[in-house]
């Protein structure tokens, strides 16, 4: 919930920075402005008002070209002043004219940020799937990271983290050709506040020193701000109060010098009165609450009134004030069933909306969604919410229901977790788990980690000739023959299609090589006549190693993964072939 807003200014500043719309040449004087426009809509946002106003006036001189990107930087700076009633009208005026793909992409994405900002999901998510189509024929870097952190936004709200997810990769795989660190610094932070928000803090807080490093790089000050916001945060739900207090002050006094981000200090702050509270200290604690929530009432921001509502009522409970508790309480529940039924709005336009690359962990989500606001309603019937009242005045706990109804969404919460992680057909790990173990196992610089990437050699051939059935029968076969010929440690996961992957931690690269060949074989060897046909089935693998305090992250080395996969499908197939770090293969 946090993310929201402030994503939304995040994003902004790059959206304007990189989505190519011509810092180049400026040939005349409305080339000129809008160069001077889209470097201080982007850097200052309240000085563009002035450049933009000129442009206004020469609007009748306008080229078609230069028409286009004086709507999409105009339509940045109007979201920039939540106007986006103006700035969906102004993108779906021109959009229809717009051929270029980087300038089309930079109109959607003021149509997914401006109908997201209206909660207009549905609309949203119908602009991400057009944007993100246009994805292959954009060439900047730029624009393509718009693009993804749109989605990312989006689903974020959404809260299909584990989509998000998947957006957040593909930024931090930008990297990789050399896009430079913001591209870094965007999939990274994105990826820590998914991974905050799935409840994987360890993994999160293990990301945010290089999401620093590259924001640092970046001079994306904003951005650092809000990672270490994150892991501030994070230090007080996870109970190190006195740590979260001392990494919190500062980014108080950091976000104020900035003056914008007001959400993120209320963030701040909330944490704040929640481990002041923690620790004894009623006067701060009081201190803080107050000011979170009263920004949070000025933000009109419905989650994070919710949370500073029942933060206040805590500490008033705690300071013995109740009749001022049950005040807060009752302003808690009533935004608790409002941002419920805001969340069945966000369920429903999403299932309208299915996005192909929907996967059952989504399900899951909103399943969870749909019981926690069936508990939230059944606690606002008055019989029990009369009850809550009574217990609070008598200076009980208020726990009751809603800690039942959290206990609940927890236990169902680890059960849809493990069955959100498994790829139904192999019944092995999914992308997303596999990804997330394989973090775990590279983030130990100290050791050796080899990766493994194996694809199907003409399994399109097998599913034509055979049927469907067949080749599900193929790969289920398969994930069962290679996981016996694993080592215990090893992590098996379906990347795709008929493509898997295999961690292997502690391995070093002949090891690996041995395993993946050990596997090859066995492949090879599968007697098909058990799926009713009598065919030949074999996979190209290639391999990877970082290697002890090497560099190679786990991005990076399945990006190698699969360089040397492709280099064994070229070299004939049914082969493994490990990456070489001078580019040069070795069979
Ligand atoms: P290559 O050796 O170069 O990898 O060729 P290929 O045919 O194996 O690869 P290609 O990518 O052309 O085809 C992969 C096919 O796998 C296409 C797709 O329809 C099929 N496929 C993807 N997922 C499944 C699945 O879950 N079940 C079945 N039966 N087929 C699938
Ligand atoms: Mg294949
Ligand atoms: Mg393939």
């Amino acid at each position: 919930m946090m993310g929201k807003r402030i994503r939304a200014i995040a994003v902004l500043v790059c959206a304007l920075g990189c989505s190519g719309l011509a810092l180049a040449d400026a040939p005349n004087a409305v080339d000129d402005l809008l160069h001077e426009s889209l470097a201080k809509v982007r850097s200052t946002p309240e000085t563009a008002s002035a450049p933009l106003a000129k442009l206004q006036a020469l609007r009748d001189s306008f080229t078609p070209e230069q028409n286009h990107r004086y709507h999409a930087i105009y339509g940045k700076y109007l979201g920039w002043q939540g106007r986006h009633e103006e700035r969906i009208e102004l993108a779906q005026s021109i959009i229809g004219q717009v051929t270029k793909p980087s300038t089309r992409a930079s109109l959607l994405y003021d149509l997914v940020d401006g109908n997201r900002a209206l909660g207009h999901y549905e609309s949203a998510l119908q602009a991400m799937n057009e944007s993100i189509l246009l994805l292959p024929s954009i060439e900047n870097t730029g624009s393509k990271l718009l693009v993804l952190n749109g989605a990312v936004s989006l689903l974020t709200t959404l809260r299909a983290y584990d989509e998000a997810l998947v957006f957040a990769e593909r930024m931090i795989a930008l990297d990789t050709s050399k896009a430079g660190t913001r591209t870094l610094c965007f999939g990274l932070g994105n990826k820590i506040e998914l991974n905050f928000k799935l409840g994987n803090g360890e993994l999160a807080q293990s990301l945010v020193p290089r999401a620093l490093q590259a924001c640092d790089a970046s001079k994306d000050h904003m951005m650092t701000l809000i990672v270490k916001t994150f892991a501030a945060i994070d230090l007080v739900d996870s109970g190190q109060h006195a740590k979260g207090i001392a990494a919190s002050l500062p980014l108080v006094q950091q976000f104020q010098t900035v003056g914008t981000g007001s959400n993120w200090l209320a963030a701040v702050e909330e944490a704040l009165a929640r481990a002041y509270l923690k620790t004894g200290d009623m006067d701060r604690a009081e201190y803080f609450g107050t000011q979170a929530y009263q920004r949070a009432q000025s933000a009109k921001d419905l989650d994070w009134q919710e949370k500073t509502s029942e933060t206040m009522a805590a500490v008033k409970r705690a300071r013995g004030q109740l009749a001022a508790a049950i005040g807060y309480y009752e302003i808690n529940l009533a935004l608790k069933k409002k941002a419920f039924d805001d969340q069945q709005q966000k369920s429903l336009a999403y299932q309208r909306v299915k996005f192909e690359t929907q996967d059952k962990a989504n399900q899951m989500a909103l399943l969870e969604q749909k019981n926690k606001t069936l508990n939230i309603e059944t606690a606002l019937q008055k019989g029990k919410y009369q009850n809550l009242v009574l217990l609070l005045t008598l200076g009980l706990v208020a726990l009751t229901i809603l800690g039942a109804s959290f206990a609940r969404t927890l236990r169902q919460k680890n059960r849809f977790r493990k069955s959100a992680q498994i790829d139904g057909l192999t019944q092995v790990s999914n992308r997303a788990h596999f990804t997330e173990s394989a973090q775990k196992a590279f983030n130990d610089k100290n050791s050796v980690v080899s990766l493994i990437l194996f694809d199907m050699d003409f399994f399109k051939k097998i599913n034509d000739t055979y049927g469907h059935a067949t080749g599900d029968w193929v790969l289920k076969t398969v994930c069962h023959t290679v996981k016996r010929r694993l080592p215990k440690d090893a992590i098996l996961g379906r990347m795709g299609g008929e493509e898997f992957a295999v961690c292997l931690p502690t391995f070093s690269e002949d090891e690996a090589r041995a395993v993946a060949q050990r596997c090859r074989t066995a492949i090879a060897a599968v007697d098909s006549r058990h799926s009713g046909f009598n065919f030949q089935m074999t996979a190209s693998f290639g391999i990877a190693t970082r290697f002890a305090n090497g560099t190679l992250s786990f991005e990076e080395a399945l990006a190698a993964a699969d360089k040397a996969l492709y280099f064994s499908k070229n070299e004939g197939r049914n082969r493994v072939t490990v990456y070489q770090h001078s580019d040069a293969f070795r069979p």
